[in-house]
């Protein structure tokens, strides 16, 4: 069974090709990204077969036309991989807000798109791109599948103690305003992963704090397999502080800043959005090897971004600890968590109070691609590194929904 996994941005198209055997093994095929939908300069950069490398530039003016792009380069005379769109079995869509009507992946059904669409003022900035995704495939082919796979799904087993926002009951009954969580997908993935990891090495619970840092950066909470409480809320800008993203702030900034420079809720939120995090300390990038590096130089903002954000992972970790009533594991996952031992140990400084310790050896040395534990042994808390991978696990969901092997 052939699968194409798709995530798509607001002007650009990530993609990934899944061959799955009968015995549900799986190998990838081709993978890439169509980058300024919409914009002059469009291209698709794409990865075929034997690795080989292709470029194909031109207009590409939405969705339907991407997908066309990619079809394109998947059937390469040179390097494709599948003859036509006919080898397709199903397309698995990551879907950014599934709101509280998707507590798990489904096939988009006339119905569930209905659904989606009732939600896209929940994320206006992603939603319609991926809701335009799944109609350029049912119009490139309609009688194949397409699983919705949402990124707020895992997050659907917090309590309503953990997702209530302290705000008018009304809100959240009128407006839907309450906690819903993000990077769901890879929460879940390197929260089952651990919880394997840990009950071969005969530990008794599975209480794991993931936490997923990279450009976005979330941290959850993750008891038995189940999500508690997690960082980001009902957008992605709450929780820790990102590459351009703020994290918490107390929101009466928004109003004394506008207060200050005229600006609108709306252009502050942008600011919030973009020009903070650890852009907005540094002023170097939101990149964490340039404020490494500029850090390394002796650039005191670009060590104070360093600073800041480590000191917002640990204080979450800290929290989750008293929610989940104590630690297993804590798992570290992302670009920078999975990269950077120095980040790594940032955050796990100091923490041997409550059983975290880190192999600083182990963390300097791990192999890269494989779960690795770096926490000293005996210690109470384990810390692990999984590399996390969202593309497969949206190609396994939409391989279970359709019924296995086609
Ligand atoms: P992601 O959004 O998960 O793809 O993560 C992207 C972030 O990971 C970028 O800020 C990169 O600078 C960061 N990253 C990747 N490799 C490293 C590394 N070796 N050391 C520090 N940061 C890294």
């Amino acid at each position: 069974m052939t699968i194409l996994v798709l995530n798509a941005g607001s002007s650009s198209l990530k993609y990934q090709l899944f061959a799955f055997k009968a015995d549900g093994t799986h190998e990838v095929l081709s993978k890439g990204g169509v980058e300024r939908i919409g914009l002059a300069g469009s291209f698709v950069a794409h990865k075929g077969r034997g690795g080989a490398e292709i470029r194909i530039d031109g207009d590409i003016a939405g969705h339907t036309d991407a997908l066309k792009k990619v079809f394109a380069a998947l059937c390469d005379k040179d390097c494709g991989v599948i003859s036509g769109v006919g080898d397709i079995s199903a397309f698995g869509h990551r879907i950014l807000h599934g709101g509280e009507d998707f507590s798990s992946s489904v096939i988009l059904t006339e119905e569930n798109l209905e659904k989606c669409a009732k939600n896209i003022d929940l994320g206006p900035l992603h939603m319609p791109a991926n809701l335009a995704c799944v109609e350029a495939c049912k119009k490139l082919k309609s009688d194949i599948p397409n699983v919705g796979v949402f990124d707020t799904a895992f997050h659907s087993t917090m309590s309503k103690t953990a997702y209530m926002y302290a705000v008018p009951y009304s809100y959240y009954t009128d407006y839907k305003i309450r906690r819903y969580g993000f990077h769901g997908t890879s929460h879940r993935y390197v929260s089952g992963q651990a919880a394997d990891y840990l009950k071969k090495a005969g530990c008794k619970t599975s209480r794991i704090v993931t936490c997923h840092l990279g450009n976005g950066s979330s941290v959850a909470a993750v008891k038995d397999g189940k999500a508690a409480d997690t960082s980001m809320g009902l957008t992605p800008l709450e929780g820790l502080v990102m590459g351009t993203r703020s994290g918490d702030i107390d929101p009466a900034v928004i109003e004394f800043i506008s207060r200050k420079t005229g600006e609108s809720i709306s252009e502050i939120l942008t600011v919030l959005n973009k020009k903070s995090g650890v852009l907005g300390i540094s002023g170097v990038s939101s990149d964490f090897r340039d404020i490494s590096a500029a850090a390394a130089a002796g650039n005191e903002r670009a060590e104070l971004a360093l600073s800041v954000f480590a000191y917002h992972v640990k204080k979450y970790i800290g929290s989750y600890a008293a929610v989940l009533n104590g630690l297993d594991a804590v798992v570290f996952t992302g670009g920078v968590g999975e990269n950077s031992a120095d980040m790594r140990a940032r955050i796990t400084k100091d923490l041997d109070g409550i059983g975290i310790r880190l192999d600083e050896a182990a963390n300097k040395s791990i192999a890269r691609g494989v779960l690795s534990e770096i926490s000293k042994a005996g210690e109470a808390v384990r810390i692990l590194v999984i590399p996390t991978d969202e593309e497969l696990v949206i190609a396994k969901e939409t391989y279970e929904l359709v019924g296995g092997c086609a």
